[in-house]
C-alpha cells in the first residue's frame, strides 16, 4: 500500500488527517472498473466493480462498512463470508468478477479530547450536502495495485475530480457521467466532488492546470494557478518532469491538505490563508513526485513526508536565509513532543497521527536529508533524487530504494549513515566539556572537548570562532563519547559556537530551547493550578487538558515538589501560584497564553492562563495547539492579535573571553555630579563590598548631599534584619545607646562586619534623626532555605517570606549559578536552593523597601547593599519595581564595568580605616560566660599574664558576659591604650582566684 494522500505541515494551521497506513500489497497489477452512483440526500452510494480474475487466483477485498450485495463470476453468483471485513475470494474459473455494493457515509463526530494530542480528526469518507470526499473504503478495494477504471454518475451541477490524465464528461437525463483515465497503477483512487465549483484553466510546459474553487473563492484561482507554475518550474529542474499531463488544485470542504497524482485538496479554511501558496501548495505539488510518483512502501518506513518537508517548507526558508530558524524549530518541536515514551526510529513511521510523530516522520527526516546533502554535497544530493525519481516511477520505494540511489550517485557507501538515523532512535546529545588556548608561535591553538550524552553517533560537527577580525568556521568530525577537537588561529577567539545554523540534528541546550507553548502541551507530566475564583471562565481549559492526563490542584495545596515534577498551567492573572513564581503578572484582556520557565525545575515550563470570560476562553482556546512554537499568544474574539517567541541563543555557545569595552575619559563625572544625576530619584541603591571602608565613605556622602538639599531621606539597609527595627528606631531616635544598640540588635552575630565600617553612617542618621530602615528577614531563614529550599519553612517561618516572588529573571540566575560554581562551598547543596535563598532574599529586601514607602511616600530613600544585589537592576531594583513602579538610580562601587550594570559605577579612592584595637585572644562564649581559648602570636593579653582557661569577668569596670560585650567596649578604645582585665582563674588545688591583668591594646 500506499496512501497517496500526504499531509501538509503548515506554518500555522496543521491540517488533520486521520489516515493510518494501510497492509503492504504486492502481487500483479489487477485492471479494476468501477462504476458509482450517489444519492447525495441518502448519502448514498451504489457500485459495481469488474476484475478480471485467473482460476485460483486469490482476491483479497476490504469492505470497510460497505454492504456487499452479491458477487458474480462471469454472471454467476458465488459464495463469499458476510461478515468478514476483509473477503477472500479464489474464483474456480478465468472470467470477470463483478460486484455490486452500497454504502452509507454520514459525517462521524471526532473523537474526545483528540485535539490537545495533536490527533487529526478528518473522516475518510463523507457523503452530504457540502459534497462528495471520498478517500477511505468507499468501494471493495484489493489489497494490490489496480489499473482503474472509475465512472461516478451524479446530479447535474456537480463537478468530479479523481485521480486522471483524463476526465471525460457527460450530461443525461439531469445527471452528469464522469470517467476518469489514468494509465499507472494506484493503490486505491479517491473521489472528490461538489456543485459548487468554478474551474479556471490554464497550462504550463504541456501541462494542463486547473483551479477548482468554491464560487465564492473563484478570485483565488488565478494566484494559486500562478504559484503552481513555479512550482511546478523549480521541481522539474530540481528532480525531473512533471510525471503527468494534468494538475488541479482543488479546494475542498474539509480540512484538508493531501496531495493524490494529479491534484491538490485544500482545506477552505486554509486556501485564504497567505502563507498557504507560500509553503503548503509547494509542498504539495512536489509530493506529485514524492509519493505520487514514486510511491512510498510504508510498512517499511514513510520517507516521503520529511523529503518534502526539506525541498519545500525548508527550502522556502532557506532561500530567505532562514534555514537556521527552520531547522532549530524542527529541534524544538522534536524536544518539545517527543519522549522516551514516543520515541521511534524513522523506519517505523508511516503517517503522522499525533504531534509527536511529526516531529520525528517529518521534522527528524527533514534534518536528516540535510545532513545527507552535507555529507555528499549539493550536486551528488540532486543527482541521486534525478536517479531515484526515474529507477522508482511508479513503484513502491523503501528507504534501502534511497540509500541505493545515494550510494550510487556519491560513490560513497552510506551504510553507516542510513543506520544511524534511519534504524535508530533519538538524536545527538552534546556538551562543550571543556575549551582550551594556548600560543602557539604567533597564533593561538584551541582545543575544544565535545562530549556526547546518549549514545555515540557519526558527524561533522560545525564550529564558529569569533574573534575581533570576525568568524572562522571548521568542521569536526564526532565519533567518540570525548571528541577532542584542536584548530590554530590567527586571532584569539572571545566566543566558540557549536552547530549555530542547526545542521545537525541533536537536542537543544538550555540556552537555546525556549519556553514555548509546544513544550506544555507535549510535557506528559502536567498539572493545573486552580483559579481562586471565575474558575467557570476556564472551563473548557480544564476539561481539555484533564482528559489528556494532567492533574487539577487547587492553589493553597500545592508542594514544591509538585512544581518541580509537571509543568503547570496556571489559571488567572491573580492566582498565587503566578504570584509565588514570578511576582505580579500582568493583567490583560481577552485571552492570553504566556508560556514562562519553570524556576523550580528548568526542564519544565508554565503556561499562565488569562480570560477574561467564558466566550473568550471558548473562540480561542482550541487554537493555541496551531501555534505551538510560540511563547506568548493573544487573542480578541478569538482572533489572534499578538504572538510572540521568546528569544533563546543561537547555537551551543561559550565566551572565551570578555570582549573588550572602552569608556571616554574625557566623560568621567565626579562624585558631586553623580550626586546631582541620581537626586531625583525616589530610590537610590548605593552598592558596596562590604569591608571597603571607601565605598561606605560614598555612601555617606550621597547621604549627606541629599539632606543637604534638603531631601527627606531614609536609609534602607541590608545590614539589619526586620525584628530590630524597633531598636534601629530608638537609636536614631537617641533613645538607646550605642552599646545597647548593639547588644539588642545583635549586630555582630547578624552581620559581623567590623561596625566601624558603618558607625559614620549611623551616627549621621542618629544626629539628623535619619529614619533607617532594617531591609533584611533574619538570617535564619535565609541560611535555612540556602540548606534545604523554600518548602521546608515551617509555618511560621513562611510568615516572613514576602508572597509574590519573581524567579523568572534568566540572566540573573546564569549570574548566580556562576557565582554557585566559583564557591566551593556553597557546592555541597543543590543550586536550586541556593537561588531560592538568594530570590528569597532579594524579595524580601525590595517588600520591606515597598512598605516603608507606602507608610511614608513623602520620603526618598537611599539603599544600602552588596554590589551583587544591585548589578543589572537584578537583585533588588527591579523588584521593588514591580511593587510600586518607582523610578531608580543604582550607583555601584568598584564593580567592573558591563553594558547597563549601573546607573553610576563610582571609583573611590582607598580610605585607610582604622579598625578597633585587639586583646589577641581567641574567645569562646557559653552560658554567660566568656574564656580564653588562646592567643595570638605575639599576643599582648599573653604577655600581660593572661592564660588559657581564664574566664573574663570584666574589662575596667564593665561586666561582660558575652564575646559581643567584649567587641563592643573595644569599639571606642584606641591602639596603646591600657586596660584592666578582670578574669576568674580554675586552680583545683588552690581554688579559684580573681585576678586582674593591665593590658596594652594592640
Ligand atoms: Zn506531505
Amino acid at each position: 500500500m500506499m496512501g497517496l494522500r500526504f499531509l501538509t505541515i503548515f506554518s500555522l494551521l496543521s491540517l488533520p488527517c486521520a489516515y493510518a497506513a494501510t497492509q503492504a500489497r504486492g502481487g500483479e497489477i489487477l485492471d479494476y472498473t468501477l462504476r458509482v452512483s450517489i444519492d447525495i440526500p441518502a448519502s448514498r452510494i451504489t457500485g459495481v466493480a469488474k476484475i478480471p480474475v485467473k482460476s485460483g487466483q486469490e482476491i483479497k477485498l476490504n469492505r470497510g462498512t460497505l454492504h456487499l450485495i452479491e458477487i458474480l463470476l462471469e454472471g454467476q453468483k458465488i459464495a463469499f463470508p458476510r461478515q468478514e471485513e476483509i473477503v477472500r475470494i479464489f474464483p474456480s474459473r478465468q472470467g470477470v468478477m463483478e460486484i455490486r455494493y452500497a454504502g452509507t457515509f454520514n459525517f462521524p463526530k471526532p473523537p474526545e479530547g483528540a485535539i490537545a494530542q495533536g490527533a487529526m480528526n478528518v473522516p475518510s469518507d463523507v457523503v452530504d450536502g457540502r459534497g462528495i470526499f471520498l478517500t477511505g473504503i468507499w468501494y471493495p478495494q484489493p489489497d494490490q495495485m489496480c489499473h482503474y477504471h472509475l465512472t461516478a454518475t451524479l446530479p447535474d451541477g456537480y463537478e468530479a475530480i479523481s485521480e486522471a490524465e483524463t476526465i471525460r464528461k457527460t450530461t443525461n437525463d439531469g445527471q452528469t457521467i464522469f470517467s476518469f483515465a489514468f494509465p499507472h497503477p494506484l493503490d486505491s483512487i479517491h473521489l472528490t466532488a461538489t456543485n459548487r465549483y468554478a474551474i479556471v484553466q490554464d497550462h504550463f510546459n504541456g501541462i494542463e492546470i486547473f483551479a477548482y474553487f468554491f464560487h465564492e473563492d473563484a478570485g483565488l484561482a488565478q494566484t494559486y494557478i500562478q504559484n503552481t507554475k513555479r512550482y511546478l518550474r523549480l521541481y522539474e529542474s530540481l528532480i525531473g518532469r512533471y510525471p503527468y499531463k494534468r494538475f488541479s488544485i482543488v479546494e475542498n470542504f474539509l480540512p484538508t491538505g493531501y496531495s493524490m497524482p494529479t491534484y491538490t485538496l485544500l482545506g477552505k479554511e486554509v486556501v485564504r490563508l497567505p502563507f498557504i501558496v507560500e509553503t503548503s501548495l509547494g509542498h504539495e505539488i512536489l509530493h506529485q513526485w514524492f509519493g505520487n510518483l514514486v510511491y512510498v512502501d510504508t510498512a517499511k518506513g514513510n520517507w516521503s513526508e520529511g523529503l518534502t518537508t526539506y525541498l519545500a517548507d525548508h527550502l522556502y526558508e532557506e532561500q530567505k536565509g532562514l534555514g537556521f530558524q527552520y531547522r532549530k524549530d524542527l529541534l524544538i518541536d522534536y524536544q518539545s513532543y517527543v519522549n522516551d515514551k514516543n520515541e521511534f526510529p524513522l523506519k517505523d513511521f508511516q503517517a503522522r497521527t499525533d504531534f509527536a510523530s511529526k516531529a520525528v516522520g517529518y521534522g527528524k527526516a527533514a534534518m536528516v536529508f540535510h545532513m545527507l546533502k552535507s555529507l555528499i554535497g549539493q550536486t551528488a544530493f540532486y543527482d541521486s533524487l534525478k536517479y531515484f525519481t526515474a529507477e522508482m516511477r511508479f513503484k513502491k520505494a523503501s528507504w534501502a530504494d534511497l540509500q541505493r540511489a545515494f550510494d550510487k550517485n556519491s560513490a560513497k557507501d552510506l551504510s553507516w549513515f542510513f543506520n544511524q538515523w534511519v534504524d535508530r532512535r533519538g538524536l545527538l546529545d552534546l556538551r562543550i566539556e571543556d575549551v582550551r588556548i594556548k600560543p602557539r608561535e604567533g597564533k593561538f591553538e584551541v582545543r575544544l572537548i565535545i562530549t556526547q550524552k546518549k549514545g555515540i553517533y557519526e558527524a561533522d560537527l560545525p564550529v564558529v570562532f569569533y574573534s575581533a577580525a570576525g568568524k572562522t568556521r571548521n568542521l569536526f568530525h564526532l565519533n567518540k563519547e570525548k571528541n577532542s577537537l584542536t584548530v590554530l588561529l590567527d586571532d584569539i577567539p572571545s566566543r566558540v559556537v557549536v552547530d549555530e545554523d542547526y545542521d545537525i540534528a541533536r537536542r537543544l541546550t538550555p540556552g537555546e530551547f525556549p519556553p514555548v507553548i509546544a513544550r506544555l502541551i507535549g510535557d506528559e507530566e502536567k498539572m493545573i493550578a486552580l483559579p481562586t475564583s471565575r474558575a467557570e471562565v476556564y472551563e473548557s481549559v480544564i476539561d481539555i487538558f484533564r482528559k489528556s492526563g494532567a492533574a487539577v490542584r487547587e492553589s493553597k495545596d500545592i508542594t514544591d515538589a509538585d512544581l518541580r515534577s509537571a509543568s503547570w498551567i496556571i489559571l488567572g492573572a491573580q492566582n498565587p501560584l503566578a504570584e509565588k513564581l514570578y511576582g505580579a503578572i500582568k493583567e490583560e484582556g481577552g485571552f492570553t497564553i504566556t508560556i514562562k520557565e519553570d524556576p523550580w525545575n528548568s526542564s519544565k515550563v508554565v503556561g499562565i492562563i488569562q480570560a477574561q470570560s467564558q466566550e473568550e476562553t471558548d473562540a480561542a482556546f482550541a487554537k493555541i495547539f496551531h501555534y505551538g512554537r510560540y511563547t506568548h499568544l493573544s487573542f480578541d474574539h478569538g482572533r489572534n492579535v499578538h504572538r510572540q517567541v521568546a528569544e533563546s541563543g543561537r547555537g551551543m555557545a561559550k565566551d572565551l573571553a570578555k570582549e573588550p569595552i572602552a569608556v571616554d575619559p574625557a566623560k568621567v563625572k565626579s562624585l558631586p555630579e553623580v550626586i546631582d544625576h541620581v537626586a531625583s530619584k525616589k530610590i537610590i541603591y548605593v552598592g558596596e563590598t562590604h569591608n571597603r571602608f571607601s565605598h561606605h565613605v560614598v555612601q555617606l556622602e550621597i547621604i549627606k548631599n541629599l539632606h543637604r538639599k534638603g531631601k527627606k531621606v531614609a536609609i534602607g539597609m541590608e545590614m539589619f534584619q526586620r525584628p530590630v527595627q524597633k531598636v534601629l528606631d530608638d537609636y536614631v531616635a537617641g533613645k538607646v545607646d550605642e552599646r545597647d544598640f548593639l547588644k539588642k540588635s545583635e549586630y555582630f552575630r547578624r552581620w559581623g562586619f567590623d561596625f566601624n565600617l558603618y558607625r559614620p553612617i549611623l551616627q549621621f542618621a542618629r544626629s539628623e534623626h535619619i529614619p533607617v530602615v532594617a531591609l533584611n528577614i533574619p538570617k535564619e531563614i535565609v541560611d535555612k532555605v540556602a540548606r534545604s529550599g523554600l518548602a521546608s519553612l515551617t509555618g511560621e517561618e513562611k510568615k516572613d517570606v514576602p508572597t509574590g516572588m519573581d524567579f523568572s529573571d534568566a540572566a540573573y540566575k546564569e549570574r548566580l549559578e556562576k557565582v554557585f560554581q566559583e564557591h566551593e562551598a556553597l557546592r555541597d547543596r543543590p543550586f536550586d536552593f541556593f537561588y531560592q535563598a538568594q530570590i528569597l532574599w532579594d524579595e524580601a529586601m525590595s517588600e520591606s523597601i515597598d512598605t516603608f514607602l507606602r507608610k511614608q511616600p513623602g520620603y526618598q530613600m537611599v539603599v544600602l547593599a552588596g554590589n551583587g544585589h544591585l548589578a543589572h537592576g537584578s537583585g533588588i531594583p527591579r523588584r521593588t519595581m514591580r511593587r510600586n513602579g518607582y523610578d531608580y538610580a543604582v550607583v555601584l562601587n568598584d564593580v567592573e564595568i558591563e553594558k547597563n550594570v549601573a546607573t553610576y559605577v563610582v571609583y573611590p579612592g582607598v580610605v585607610e580605616m582604622e579598625g578597633p584595637p585587639k586583646l589577641m585572644v581567641s574567645l569562646r562564649e557559653e552560658e554567660g560566660k566568656v574564656t580564653i581559648e588562646g592567643f595570638s602570636q605575639e599576643s599582648v593579653s599573653q604577655k600581660a599574664g593572661l592564660q588559657v582557661g581564664d574566664t573574663i569577668l570584666a574589662l575596667d569596670q564593665t561586666p561582660i558576659q558575652s564575646v559581643d560585650e567584649v567587641r563592643i567596649d573595644l569599639l571606642s578604645r584606641k591602639k596603646g591604650e591600657k586596660i584592666r582585665v578582670k578574669i576568674l582563674r580554675k586552680n583545683l588545688i588552690t581554688g579559684d582566684k580573681e585576678l586582674e591583668f593591665a593590658v596594652a591594646l594592640q
